[in-house]
């Protein structure tokens, strides 16, 4: 398996990964063994300068993994780590060379880790470099510059990573990047705070933010029930309540993509979710099936994929994408799925995020709402292609089923539903609450 795409360095006997992990794992060396720039790793041993320093102190994190992934052009140099650090970033010339400078840290990595590189990456090694101070040196097979740096926090069993972006650069370039990271130890700061990608934690935000994407709207009514109940104002009430409930919690900030009777066209509800650097991305619909009116009925959440799970889904993502068809929108030439490999890692890293939320939700809604058969499904709904906002679609039940319905208008059972799903919300964002409330709790003793 590992001889196809990417390998992972990782104790898997020592540290038991979770089943997402492994699962997510078995997506990025199959999805990769179609992908034959993707490379990576590393083989071979230089032992660590400071073998014997690796062994991490109490309480300091530890670096459990470490991927190099990419070509000659851009090339992602990730690692796993048991917390949060982030390092300051700085560079040598002749050779090319990266500096990550970190606190005091644990390398827990097979021998052989850094010997090879991929891309841009020729080699690295780590260990501690000073008392309190570890360091991991990159050698550059030429002139690069930091495109991006940011750390993915913990979900579920997945581990922190810390992800450095790089992009071919030039020598003159280079050495200007040299000489101001020795200058300016602040590099690893700005390179985090430059882009407005979401995996780039929002610092100054000190709760998720979860957008709700009420389906349809204006001139795209959506469903219609049996008894005239329109699914484009069914989901706005919803979202709405959701929205009531989730702030009342305290611990998110919810936008909606609308607030009221407005179209807004489904790319353009993905790049809100992207521009909001959202957390979380849940569009709520109530539609209606061609076939099947009396038994195709129960909450329903699905997730995006190339090939639709099922004949209902794929009929459902069909008639979902054709929302800007039916509201006259010109639809640009339909970008070409941009085979960029970091997009790629991310889109993949995304996706396996919109899984797993799917799955703590339909475990929550199983025990609050009557669900359909296989109440997880998967197709390729434009909505949900956002590469890097974990995006699910909620069927709150079908306008084509007069059952279902009588319950989308009906208070308790909105209220039910609403509630389940709040618990959902919390049980995903647990572990950065946690953490976040962890930290806090550091600071305010110091
Ligand atoms: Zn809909």
């Amino acid at each position: 398996m590992l001889g196809k795409g990417l390998m992972v360095f990782s104790k898997d006997n020592r540290h038991p990964k979770s089943r997402t992990f492994r699962r997510f794992r078995e997506l990025i060396v199959v999805g990769f063994s179609l992908a034959a720039l993707v490379v990576v790793m590393t083989t071979g041993a230089a032992p660590p300068a400071h073998a014997a320093a690796t062994t991490p102190a109490v309480g300091q994190a530890v670096v459990t993994g470490a991927r190099v992934a990419g070509d000659h052009v851009r090339t992602r140099f990730v690692l796993d780590l048991d917390q949060e650090v982030t390092p300051v970033v700085s560079a040598l010339a002749d050779p090319y060379r990266l500096i990550l400078d970190f606190p005091q840290i644990g390398f827990d990595l097979p021998s052989e880790a850094g010997r090879e590189g991929r891309g841009l990456v020729s080699a690295w090694r780590y260990g501690l470099f000073a008392p309190g101070k570890s360091r991991i040196v990159v050698d550059l097979g030429e002139p690069v510059a930091v495109d991006k740096m940011f750390v993915l926090p913990a979900v579920d069993d997945q581990p922190v990573r810390l992800v450095i972006d790089l992009v071919k650069s030039n020598r003159s370039d280079f050495i200007v990047f040299a000489r101001e990271s020795r200058a300016n130890r602040h590099v690893a700061a700005r390179a985090t705070a430059g882009k407005g990608d979401r995996l780039t934690p929002a610092r100054d935000r000190d709760r998720p933010l979860i957008m709700l994407d009420p389906g349809h709207g204006g001139i795209d009514t959506g469903a219609v029930g049996i008894a005239g109940t329109l699914e484009k104002a069914v989901v706005l009430d919803f979202s709405s309540l959701l929205k009531r409930k989730l702030e009342k919690s305290g611990r998110y900030q919810v936008q909606l993509t609308r607030e009221n009777d407005t179209f807004i066209p489904l790319r353009e509800r993905v790049a809100i979710g992207h521009r909001a650097e959202a957390d979380l991305f849940i569009s709520i619909h109530a539609d209606s099936v061609r076939r099947g009116r009396k038994t195709v009925r129960g909450a329903t959440v699905y997730t995006l994929s190339d090939r639709a799970s099922d004949a209902l889904a794929a009929e459902l993502a069909e008639s979902e994408n054709m929302s800007d068809v039916i509201a006259g929108v010109e639809l640009a030439e339909e970008p070409t799925d941009v085979t960029d490999i970091l997009l790629d890692l991310a889109r993949r890293e995304t996706r396996n995020f919109s899984v797993h939320f799917a799955r703590i939700l339909v475990a929550e809604l199983e025990s609050a709402v009557r669900l359909i058969n296989n109440p997880h499904r998967s197709a390729g709904f434009t909505v949900l292609k956002a590469h890097d906002v974990p995006s699910v679609l909620v069927e709150l039940g079908y306008l084509s089923n007069e059952h279902d319905e009588k319950l989308l208008i009906s208070e308790a059972w909105r209220e039910r539903m609403a509630n389940a799903m709040v618990e959902a919300i919390d049980a995903y964002f647990r572990p950065r609450l946690a953490q976040d409330a962890a930290q806090t709790g550091t600071v305010a003793a110091q």
